[in-house]
């Protein structure tokens, strides 16, 4: 198990424009913004939905996409680091005009329709996303800076 603990800091609430990709967008605000670790949801459209499965028996990514207009039911993510720089990782619900969801980790390349973000903000040491040996995955490590 890895705790971090944090005072809450300042509350975003961002629209993105038409066209921007998903992924880069919350990425570059963070960047911009000097925000390390954060935590958001978000709802919005996409117009085309890039999307992967991480196979946890062959410990790889399945990647997918989706060429079509999507409503976001929901969208969760976070912020940590990785390399030291401001990471996003992020998880949506899509649903199609019949209703029919899909989801998955957006991945870069999801073309942003309509996107409103709330976005909370921490304050102190952000994690630091470390190799993570049981799941193949780059996952919270220890306080601190990363090793
Ligand atoms: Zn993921």
């Amino acid at each position: 198990m890895k705790v971090h603990r944090y005072q809450p800091g300042s509350i975003h609430l961002i629209r993105a424009d038409a066209g921007d990709d998903l992924v880069g967008f919350i990425t570059r605000y963070a960047a911009d913004n000097g925000i390390k670790a954060a935590w958001f949801t978000y709802l919005g459209a996409v117009q085309f939905a890039s999307l992967r499965y991480y196979d946890q028996i062959s410990r790889e990514y399945r990647d997918f996409t989706i060429d079509q207009r999507l409503e976001i039911l929901s969208g969760v993510g976070n912020v940590s680091l990785l390399h030291g720089e401001p990471f996003v990782h992020t998880h949506a619900v899509l649903a199609d005009a019949d209703g029919h969801a899909f989801g998955g980790h957006v991945n870069t390349g999801s073309i942003v329709w309509a996107l409103e973000i709330r976005l909370e903000e921490f304050s102190g040491d952000p994690p630091a996303r470390l190799f993570d040996e049981p799941t193949g995955l780059s996952l919270w490590g220890d306080d601190g800076p990363e090793a």
